[in-house]
């Protein structure tokens, strides 16, 4: 059997590099959450074809949500001929803005040595052409099976998956009995299994401060330089605290086994060019204004090992001690997003199909890691209930998000081998 579906796929190549062209012509770019729909269909019309019984469901009122940019989801299902358990793929559709730097159409779906180019491939439209085609060679293989194929198309992974997974799991898609086993075709290599991802914490900081004439500063008092006071603190006392802790998660890459966080953003004073109701092209000079406000949003990302209060603590602590120790000082604090970690056990049941997938064609141990940044898993961990859930899928994470983005088509095949041995492990087993 297993033989027959790694012939099966391999004489399907040409399907799984045109599938994956097909979908990376279709610009799902988001923000804002264009041409969702179209791709939707591209999918749902595919499997329909194929005997799944296809729902598109729109994340009504999530957040970009309209009748110009509506959150089309696609979710397919196939019944097997008996009962048993449901293994479902799920991935995003939408991919982040092409930016500078391509020497190919980011939007053409080029091949060159054997990879296909454009914004998209890698993350993660190849990974879900992977999982059509194994699904695909799976039912034609085994047209017996019992138990039940899943594969959706979710929108606005990279915004947050408000109005996708986490929309689609709050409408009870992704828990028992519905379904059993995820796999998510992010990223991660072919050999590799990710268990789970850090948590996250998105925050802004305000300082306060009083305007005034610019060459007077004196009466007035800078929210500029009391965010200045926030930075320092931040690297004096902060980031040698967060440089001290090491995870036992396996995360890559290596610099993401410690704890980290980025300053996302700042903002102080008269607003930039393009900004504040001033034009494009104003290419003025400013004005001379001491600043009453500074914002900065901060990105911490933590480890299994922390926890939110007490990551948010480590920074309110600094800010009361400058609000006690420096003149004037005063500051407002809000959370934006907060995810927290979340880890799949080794000896899950999808966790072992896929390992065994990975043993069986590529002939060698899975590396089993943690992504550094969060994906969908956390909504159907947190909202489904499900925690038999894994990424694995083909190209390399480094690759997302950058220009001249590729995925080999090589490792498509081998990955596509992969996720159809591990529905067969998954639906032939008893327990
Ligand atoms: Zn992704």
């Amino acid at each position: 059997m297993l033989v027959e579906f790694n012939k099966r796929i391999e004489d399907k190549t040409a399907d799984l590099v045109a599938l994956t062209q097909d979908l990376v012509r279709i610009p799902t770019v988001n923000p804002p959450g264009d041409a969702y729909t179209p791709c939707a269909e591209l999918i749902g019309t595919r499997l329909k074809s194929r005997g799944f019984q296809v729902e598109y469901i729109r994340g009504h009122d999530t957040p970009g949500d309209s009748d110009a940019f509506p959150r089309t989801n696609v979710i397919a299902r196939r019944e097997g001929r008996g009962p048993g358990k449901t293994v479902h793929f799920n991935s995003h559709i939408d991919v982040v803005e092409a930016g500078e730097g391509w020497t190919v159409d980011p939007y053409g779906g080029e091949i060159r040595d054997g990879k296909v180019y454009g914004r998209g491939t890698c993350d993660m439209k190849g990974g879900m052409a992977a999982s059509i085609i194994a699904a695909e060679a799976y039912i034609e293989a085994n047209p017996g099976f019992s138990g039940a194929i899943e594969i959706s198309g979710t929108v606005d992974e990279e915004s947050g998956g408000f109005g996708g997974v986490a929309y689609l799991a709050s409408k009870g898609l992704f828990s028992k009995p519905r379904v059993d086993h995820v796999i998510i075709p992010e990223p991660l290599n072919k050999d590799r299994v990710c268990l789970g991802h850090r948590g996250v914490w998105w925050a802004q900081i305000e300082t306060f401060g009083t305007q005034a004439h610019g060459s007077m500063p004196f009466l007035g008092d800078c929210a500029v330089r009391h965010m200045g006071s926030v930075i320092n603190a931040f690297e004096t006392d902060l980031y040698p605290q967060l440089a001290n802790k090491q995870t036992d998660m396996p995360v890559v890459p290596e610099g993401a086994k410690k704890s980290t966080m980025n300053l996302n953003s700042i903002h102080g004073g008269e607003s930039e060019t393009g900004a504040g109701g001033k034009p494009d092209d104003y290419d003025g000079l400013p004005s001379p204004n001491v600043p009453d406000s500074c914002r900065l949003i901060l990105d911490r990302r933590f480890l299994i090992e922390e926890d939110l209060a007490t990551v948010k603590n480590e920074v309110v602590s600094i800010l009361e001690r400058l609000k006690s120790d420096r003149d004037e000082f005063d500051y407002a604090i809000k959370d934006i997003m907060e995810v927290l970690p979340t880890m799949t056990e080794r000896d899950a049941p999808v966790v072992q199909a896929v390992s065994q997938g990975i043993r069986s064609v590529l002939g060698k141990e899975p590396e089993y890691v943690i992504s550094p940044g969060t994906y969908d898993q956390k909504h159907i961990a947190r909202i489904g209930h499900l925690h038999d859930c894994i990424a694995y899928g083909p190209g390399i994470l480094d690759l997302a998000h950058m220009a001249d983005e590729y995925v080999g088509i090589d490792d498509m095949v081998e990955s596509a081998k992969v996720m159809c041995q591990a529905i067969h492990v998954l639906l032939t087993s008893n327990d």
